[in-house]
């Protein structure tokens, strides 16, 4: 089959971590991204059709995502096999297998690009499965793909900083593939604020979470998640909670979260989580065990394709009434001590 020079990205699963990245990369190398369009209840019972019932939601909207593309009649899509980011850190085997998946669950006519990172074993460095994926387009210079790098950094850290100064996940991705790095205005303070801990592609993709970041706002509630924080931060909070990293996605969940139960404008902490995940499961019962000691109340969200919207804002509002009544009741415990200390 004769390579053109367009390359479709999943718009699922890492999608939501690494997408600038890959977006600078491939534009400098001269090769037009296709994504595939968003979420659908049609993409997760497309994908769900092709896998076995426990598999996580994650993945199948992943396969869902792979199947629009096919659908677009784009003829080489970009499956990476993410293994491990850093020595002995590593993804979820999930993560991990997916072009295995693909390749084994979809029997159409396509090419897979399907590079493999792996630091720990393989001992391989960003440049090595860059260079692996350039070469499907023919590629091989090592200068050019060094340059294409670069540009992939560019736009990366451009999008981070956006996100960070608290620009939305929409905005902040087209600005960085403009070129431009747009700084929001500091927004009115809002009656609670609570941090969501979840993977990117649990809590960016509007369909799997429900829209749960508009959900909230529609309920004066100021949402803050890990894409706010530096790396540095979720380690602070991954060592303030004395965990250990083993999972590339657990600075994500742990360190979000340890980062946010030690800061005080943070009423409540909600984490969301796909039905059937191992790792979350081990994360949130850690997470669980040591927010006891900080005293901030949490709620966790489980997700699949089945969970209903109706049960999901009723648990929300539920949450949040009773954030908004420890607010309230600390705030007249506080003009009470006032009082107490003017009539002396
Ligand atoms: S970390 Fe959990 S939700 Fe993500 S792909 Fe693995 S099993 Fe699925």
């Amino acid at each position: 089959m004769k390579l053109e020079k367009k390359i479709g990205i999943p718009k699922a699963m890492l999608y939501y971590t690494y997408f600038p990245f890959w977006y600078g990369f491939f534009n400098n190398l001269g090769i037009e991204v296709i994504l595939s369009n968003n979420t659908t209840k049609k993409t997760i019972s497309d994908g769900a059709s092709l896998v076995v019932t426990e598999t996580c939601l994650p993945v199948k909207v992943y396969v869902g995502h792979v199947l629009d593309l096919i659908n677009k009649g784009i003829k080489n899509i970009f499956v990476p096999s993410i293994q491990s980011i850093a020595p002995k850190i590593y993804n979820c085997s999930k993560i991990r297998g997916l072009p295995d998946l693909i390749r084994n669950v979809i029997k159409s006519d396509f090419n897979l690009i399907e590079a493999t990172l792996d630091k720990s074993e393989k001992d391989q460095n960003l440049i090595d499965f860059l260079l692996e994926t350039a070469k499907y387009f023919k590629i091989e210079d090592f200068d050019t793909v060094k340059k294409a790098q670069r540009a992939g950094f560019v736009v990366q850290n451009n999008f981070n900083v956006m996100v960070q100064n608290g620009l939305n996940f929409e905005d902040a991705l087209k600005n960085a593939k403009e070129g431009k790095i747009v700084i929001p205005p500091k927004k009115e303070p809002k009656s609670i604020n609570v941090a969501l801990v979840g993977h990117g592609y649990n809590i960016y993709d509007k369909r799997t979470c429900m829209d749960i970041f508009k959900k909230l706002e529609d309920m004066d509630v100021q949402v803050y998640s890990a894409y706010q924080l530096t790396l540095e931060q979720m380690k602070g909070g991954m060592h303030s909670l004395g965990s250990s990293l083993y999972w590339a996605n657990q600075y994500e969940m742990t360190g979000c979260a340890g980062h946010y139960l030690q800061d005080d404008k943070i009423d409540g902490i909600i984490t969301l989580t796909a039905f059937g995940c191992g790792p979350d499961s081990l994360m949130l019962e850690d997470i669980r065990r040591k927010a006891k000691n900080f005293n901030k109340p949490l709620l966790n969200l489980t997700i699949d394709e089945h969970t209903g919207e109706a049960g999901f804002i009723t648990r929300l509002e539920a949450f949040c009434d009773m954030l908004y009544r420890n607010k309230r009741a600390k705030i007249l415990k506080e003009k009470q001590k006032v009082d107490e200390l003017i009539q002396r």
